[in-house]
Formats: structure tokens, sequence, C-alpha cells
């Protein structure tokens, strides 16, 4: 557990949690509306169209390649998720990916479905595979207008129970918790007792150039959240949470609140 644990790293987004990543598809199905990923790989130019980015590609070129052990952490996936249709593509490379001995941060808004797949598959791995299931709200309808088309938050808790219960390390990211103080509380409170590691809470980030202001409906949401994870709210969120011992907060927190 030692090599796999996420200390706070000096990196910037995922470059927190880990010392390498990988992917090995193009575009995500989730379709989030704040997604970091689409916005960098419209900007890499890996990405043509905004709109195509919930079509799921292959990457060929990371898929053709051997895999090799690299130093450290190594997150899987940054710009997908393990879908019930890309699985078959995704199972083969993590299990590449832990066969040449590589510690694996395992990031998802998981279904059960492929949960229950990837327990199976990979429990001769476990010892290498440290789990984070994505769940920055526990209301359905929230994660629904934020992340249209990934599994509903009790989903994804129910898969994170799942590989819980079967023994595997597991760590929550609430980040980004889609609304205020209460419900990152509640949220909170919800997944702590499937977690066996750490838990990490950050803020929605860029919230004028990710988001598509053109529709008024997250134009109004975004309004919201200004007011709702101002500096004095996550302040607050940091009060309350602070001594809970699962707890890392993600850089936009430890901003707010001057934490190095
Ligand atoms: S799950 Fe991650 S990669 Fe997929 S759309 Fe959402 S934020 Fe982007």
């Amino acid at each position: 557990m030692k090599e796999l644990a996420t200390k706070a790293r000096n990196g910037y987004g995922t470059g927190e949690w880990a010392d390498n990543s990988r992917n090995c598809m193009i575009g995500c199905s989730n379709d989030c509306a704040y997604c970091y990923s689409r916005a960098k790989a419209l900007k890499d130019g890996i990405l043509a169209d905004r709109a195509a980015w919930p079509i799921e590609n292959t990457d060929d070129v990371a898929i053709a390649r051997s895999h090799k052990k690299l130093d450290g952490l190594v997150m899987f996936p940054t710009r997908h998720d393990t879908t019930p249709e890309n699985i078959k593509y995704v199972l083969p490379y993590a299990t590449g990916l832990l066969e040449a001995g590589n510690n694996v941060l395992y990031v998802t808004k998981a279904s059960l479905a492929c949960m229950k797949i990837i327990c199976r598959e990979l429990s001769m791995f476990k010892s290498q595979l440290l789990i984070r299931v994505t769940i920055g709200s526990m209301h359905p309808m929230l994660c629904k207008f934020w992340e249209r088309n990934a599994p509903s938050p009790q989903e994804r808790l129910m898969a994170l129970q799942h590989a819980f219960d079967n023994g595997f390390e597991t760590s929550v990211s609430m980040e980004p918790i889609l609304h205020g103080v209460e419900h990152a509380i509640e949220t909170f409170t919800t997944v702590e007792p499937y977690v066996t590691e750490k838990i990490w809470i950050g803020a929605m980030n860029g919230l004028d150039t990710r988001i598509d202001m053109t529709n008024p409906n997250f134009a109004l949401a975004v309004a919201d959240l200004k007011k709702l994870q101002s500096k004095k709210e996550l302040v607050r969120l940091y009060n309350e949470l602070k001594d809970q011992p699962k707890v890392l907060w993600k850089e936009s927190i430890r901003d707010a609140v001057s934490l190095k």
C-alpha cells in the first residue's frame, strides 16, 4: 500500500495524483460538461471538434505500444472511462500495464457492470491496484446535468462498495464537487465507509473556459457555482472536514485556504 499511496505531488490536476498517466482511447462517452481532458485534447489537436468528444475511438498507437515498467504510480485512464462499449479494449490495456509490474491508480465513474468485470479480471493484481471512483455529488439530477451520460452516483457508490467488498484498495475523487458545502459533506459521509485510502476533494476549475457558456442552462449553473464555491465557502468546507483522516485537498482548495 505504501507504493500506491497517493500523497499530494507537486504537479497540477492529475499530476497531483500520480507520476505517470496512460490512455488507450480518445474520447469519453460520459461527456461531462466541465471535462478537462476534452479541453486538453482540443488544444493538443487530437480532437478536431468538441462535439466529437463523446465518441470513443481507440488510440491505436497507444494500444500497439508494448508496456514498460514506469516509475511511481501510473494513473489510468485520464481521457476516457471504462464503459460497457470500450471495456474490450480498456481491460486488456490495463492488464498489460499491470503485467509489466506497474502500480496503477485506476480512475472511473464506474458502472457496476464494469466494476464487477474489473474486480474479477484484475483480482490477481490486487496488490498493484488502487481503484478511485469519482463521485462529486450524491444527487442524481445534479450528476445528470453535469455528467450527462455517466452512471448515477448511486450506481457509482455500488461499484465502489463492490471493489471494497472484494478486498481492493479504494479511494474516491470528489473533484469536482458539483454543488456547495452541505452537499459535499453529505457525499463525503456517504462514501467514506467504503474507502480504504483517501478521498480527494476539489472545486470545479475552469468554469469560464471549459464549460459551454453559450448554453444558458450552463451559464446559470456556473453563476450559481461561483457563489457556492467561493473562497469563503471553500474555507468553510475545509474547516468542516479538515480533521477527517481520509481527506486530501486538491490544489483549488489548498489555494483557497492558503495551504501549501
Ligand atoms: S469522465 Fe473524465 S474524461 Fe470522461 S468526460 Fe468526464 S471528466 Fe472527461
